[in-house]
């Protein structure tokens, strides 16, 4: 396997690289290890209010610290998991870990709704939505305490099978959120059928916002059509306090990213619950109030 160098100094594996398919069946055969052995982990990022700093929640990001590759980013095996059909299992652990994390956290006194990623093969057929609803009764959560990401390319194919999935999911109250908006291909149509309640503005537009109007135009639009749909807008990747202003500007309602919080495992997480509730909200440059 090839190791490439990230900006930590991290060995990280990268798949794409590995043209040799044998290769790719052995990350398979270690990625059923690791759903066997339980050596997927996840890690949280706050969601934040753009007006006022305060949480609005969190995301759950899987984690996959291989012993021997080293960390293995969710792009690389997440899509071996959906083409191999062991998809299912890697959303059950993860919706499990999640549903545990903020019944843990009640407990802790934090009331923090967790957004999970899931992909289009969880939205077929019955099998996460049984989950989902044995899952908050197991820990006894209310639905909205749980949030599921979807993305934009996913929904934008609708099949039958897959409104029929997120119409259960929307009864049940569980929040659903539209993930990497801007980069699928879905019609105002679809999008106004939808069963969704919060739209993510894909990360690409918020790092384009310096270059100029027109970008600084399409979030702006994009944040318009989210309201004209009643949802709230939420940036994704926001790096920079010019990014966090110019976005608070254009009415965007909340923010994820490094300048707010990098993800955190579920220890330092909940110590940075913890730190922001005996203090200020954020540090003072995130906590302006809006003129
Ligand atoms: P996503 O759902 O759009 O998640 C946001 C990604 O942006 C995460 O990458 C996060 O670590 C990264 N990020 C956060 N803030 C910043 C920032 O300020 N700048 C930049 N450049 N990046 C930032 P990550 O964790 O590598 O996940 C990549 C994708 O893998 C996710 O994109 C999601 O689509 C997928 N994914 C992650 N966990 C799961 C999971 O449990 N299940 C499924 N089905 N997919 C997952
Ligand atoms: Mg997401
Ligand atoms: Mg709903
Ligand atoms: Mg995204």
């Amino acid at each position: 396997y090839v190791a490439k160098e990230t900006r930590s100094g991290v060995a990280t594996y990268s798949v794409y690289r590995d043209h040799n398919s044998a290769d790719r069946l052995t990350l398979l055969g270690e990625l059923r290890q690791a759903l066997d052995d339980d050596l997927l982990t996840l890690q949280y990022q706050p969601k934040v209010s753009l007006r006022d700093s305060t949480l609005m929640g969190v995301e759950a990001l899987v984690r996959w610290q291989h012993p021997q590759r080293g960390f293995v980013p969710p792009d690389e095996f997440i899509p071996l998991a959906e083409r191999s059909g062991s998809m299912h299992l890697l959303t059950d652990r993860v919706v499990m870990l999640a549903l545990a994390q903020i019944a843990q956290w009640r407990t802790q006194g934090f009331s923090v709704p967790v957004a999970v990623n899931v992909s289009l093969t969880d939205l077929l057929g019955d099998r996460l939505g049984d989950l989902v609803s044995s899952g908050l009764r197991q820990h006894a959560l209310p639905p909205g305490m749980l949030q599921l990401e979807i993305t934009e390319r996913v929904v934008a194919q609708g099949s039958e099978g897959l409104n029929a999935g997120l119409r259960r999911l929307d009864a049940m109250g569980v929040t659903l959120s539209l993930d990497d908006f801007g980069t699928g291909y879905s019609s105002l149509l679809r999008l106004q059928s939808l069963p969704v309640d919060e739209l993510k503005i894909d990360r690409v537009f918020v790092s384009k916002l310096s270059e100029g109007p027109a970008a600084i135009g399409i979030v702006r639009a994009i944040v318009d059509l989210a309201h004209a749909l009643g949802m709230p807008a939420i940036a994704e990747g926001v790096e920079t306090e010019a990014e966090w202003l110019a976005l608070r500007d254009l009415g965007c309602d909340g923010a994820q990213g490094w300048y707010i919080q990098a993800p955190m495992t579920a220890g330092q997480a909940t110590e940075w619950l913890r730190a922001r509730s005996f203090q200020a909200p954020l540090p003072t440059s995130l906590s302006e109030p809006a003129e």
